[in-house]
């Protein structure tokens, strides 16, 4: 006689959330000795946080009511004044009414795919794609497809190839999701021409964009694109963070979003968390408010940018000769944290790492960032958590793995 199984069922839903690779390699990294290419972390110790813990003090001593209590649901009035202040830094017009405060931009995300997507519904993002958005559309019971990238980003006629064949299949797309600058996992930033080609061939479609945009204020130069919400605020919704300009441990991210969607973001932000933490927002707010952020935030980029250039003029120096690697064989990213490095094509990457760990050094494989089995000969290197010394010395023990994977 069989015995009838017992014991807790879960969702179908459940099975959508598969571990992700980066969280895998995070206890790699900790390993003593090991040098971390892998981790997209802001390095703290870079940042001025000084201010910070008189900042609490005060808010609770002079507004325990807004830092901790239950608050509002779309965000304190203060942080949405605030936050279009963040965004008109990058060029961006945004009105405080348009702004939903977030766990994170992750939890926007979410919002966003509960609110859009119904289980077995498609979206659309690049190839390869910021894995939490991945573990989002995983959870959802949500089909991506991918749209090719280069070395400008997202390359507009595949768009257009790939909308015409879901429209013609009756399954357009509930959105397109894209990091135009400073992309994760590429590094890579969105040609302007190529924004205004995108924004157009989703409006022709009636496909709304999800703009992701963590990093756009950590850019190493001088140039300015338009965003694509400022291209299209009505078709756009808009994904901002503090995690990479003040601190990821406060979770404080928003969504901007076109009146079409607030009232249902706001129901179901309050839904999920009820409100945002008070405290963290007041942090935030002081942080634009009482800090002079727009110079902090342009020397931690400053030095960035140093990592950015030590890394890539390793790798320049270092790959190893008679390996045929295609040019660029690495992108040079112009802000954020990653770089992506593409080996040659029969290589695997997952093999090279096992030949790096021994080595103490570490990296994403670029498998990782896609849903379709691309990316095997890919691999992202993060830059940002590890000073010029370490990364010259993390390019030197990856080089060594490539020639011993070369030679085997
Ligand atoms: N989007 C992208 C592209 C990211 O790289 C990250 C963080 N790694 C997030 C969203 C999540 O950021 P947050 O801490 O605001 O949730």
């Amino acid at each position: 006689m069989t015995s009838a199984q017992t014991g807790p069922r879960l969702a179908r839903r459940a099975a959508g959330f598969t571990p992700s690779a980066v969280r895998d390699v995070w206890e790699l990294s900790l390993q003593p000795g090991m040098i971390s290419l892998a981790g997209g972390n802001p390095d703290l110790s870079l940042m001025d946080l000084d201010w910070m813990a008189e900042a609490a003090a005060e808010a609770i001593a002079t507004r325990a009511g807004s830092t901790l209590q239950y608050g509002s649901g779309p965000g304190e009035a203060a942080l949405r004044e605030a936050i279009p202040e963040v965004m008109a830094a990058e060029g961006i017009l945004a009105a405080p009414e348009s702004i939903q405060v977030t766990s994170g931009s992750q939890m926007g995300l979410d919002l966003i795919v509960k609110l859009l997507c119904d289980p077995g519904d498609t979206v659309v993002a690049e190839g390869p794609t910021y894995v939490g958005a991945l573990g989002v559309f995983g959870g959802a019971g949500v089909q991506v497809r991918h749209v090719a990238m280069d070395h400008d980003g997202m390359v507009p006629e595949d768009l257009e190839r790939l909308l015409e064949e879901l429209a013609a299949a009756s399954r357009l797309p509930r959105f397109v999701y894209t990091v135009p600058n400073f992309h994760n996992p590429t590094g890579i930033t969105l040609a302007t021409a190529r924004r205004r080609a995108v924004v157009e061939v989703c409006r022709r479609f009636g496909v709304p964009i999800v703009e992701d945009n963590p990093y756009g204020l950590l850019s190493f130069t001088e140039a300015t694109r338009p965003s694509l919400h400022g291209l299209d605020p009505d078709n756009v919704l808009y994904l901002g963070s503090f995690s990479k300009i003040l601190s990821p441990g406060l979770r404080v991210g928003w969504v901007c979003a076109p009146p079409w969607l607030r009232r249902e973001l706001q129901l179901a932000a309050e839904s999920t968390t009820i409100s945002a933490s008070g405290l963290s927002q007041a942090l935030a707010t002081a942080f634009v408010r009482q800090t002079p952020w727009r110079e902090s935030v342009a020397a931690v980029a400053a030095r960035y940018a140093e990592r950015a250039d030590a890394l890539c003029r390793a790798l320049e120096d270092s790959l190893p000769e008679g390996a045929s690697f295609s040019r660029p064989a690495f992108s040079r990213p112009e802000g954020g944290f990653f770089s992506w490095v593409t080996l040659p094509e029969h290589w695997r990457a997952n093999e090279l790492l096992e030949a790096a760990l021994e080595r103490n050094v570490v990296f994403i494989q670029g498998a990782s960032f896609f849903t379709d089995g691309q990316g095997a000969h890919q691999l992202r290197l993060a830059f940002c958590s590890v000073p010029p010394d370490g990364l010259r010395e993390g390019v030197r023990r990856l080089a060594g793995a490539m020639e011993q994977y070369a030679a085997e």
